[in-house]
């Protein structure tokens, strides 16, 4: 089963080549940040609370955010693999998404890093935040906030799988479909 573990920066475009992703190889797309918004539209206890974070530009604490995502995988029956986007975002997450994979005989495939420059990424959040809705695409110092905790907390995820040989870098600036194909040559070369 394949695990992808699809990493960048936020606005580093996970989630358009995530869509792009589920319908060629029929995976399971799991995005901590839609589910938190889930929760949110919702107004349930677990989207109340991840909201206060969420509004500053700081990341849910892991419990959160690890036992949300847990209760996703479990509930996913019949599925040939996963996309994780946006998860893990620290070390202690990786640990814990690495711990339940292996306690059902399974690992992470590889983790797929899209890397855009930040003035690019400032500018295409704003962009996206004219649409999406989302009060944390509007403002420029929440967006700075979250590419801080980005490079403080998020980025050392990269070195931890690239310990372990599982770590690609790939370029995310051009058309959707330049970049889309680069991410399917390393998908390919993990199903051969
Ligand atoms: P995203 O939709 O991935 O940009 O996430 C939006 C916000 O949700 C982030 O700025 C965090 O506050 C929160 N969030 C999403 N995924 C995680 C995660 N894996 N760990 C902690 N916070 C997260």
């Amino acid at each position: 089963m394949l695990h992808i573990i699809l990493f960048g920066p936020p606005g580093s475009g996970k989630g358009t080549q995530a869509e792009r992703l589920i319908e060629k190889y029929n995976l399971f797309h799991i995005s901590t940040g839609d589910l938190f918004r889930s929760e949110i539209n919702q107004q349930t206890e677990l989207g109340l609370r991840a909201k206060e974070f969420m509004d500053k530009g700081i990341l849910v604490p892991d419990e959160i955010t690890v036992g949300m995502l847990k209760n996703k995988v479990e509930s996913s029956v019949d599925v040939k693999g996963f996309i994780y986007d946006g998860f893990p975002r620290t070390i202690p997450q990786a640990e814990a998404l690495d711990k339940m994979l292996s306690s059902k005989n399974q690992s992470i495939s590889a983790l797929l890093a899209l890397h855009v420059d930040d003035d690019e990424i400032v500018r295409r959040i704003l962009n996206r935040g004219k649409n999406s809705g989302r009060s944390d695409d509007l403002d420029e110092s929440i967006i700075r906030k979250r590419m801080d905790e980005y490079r403080l907390k998020t980025s050392t995820v990269y070195n931890y799988y690239d310990s372990k040989g599982k770590s690609i870098k790939i370029e995310g600036i051009g058309t959707i479909d330049e970049i889309s194909n680069r991410i399917n040559q390393n998908i390919e070369g993990l199903i051969c």
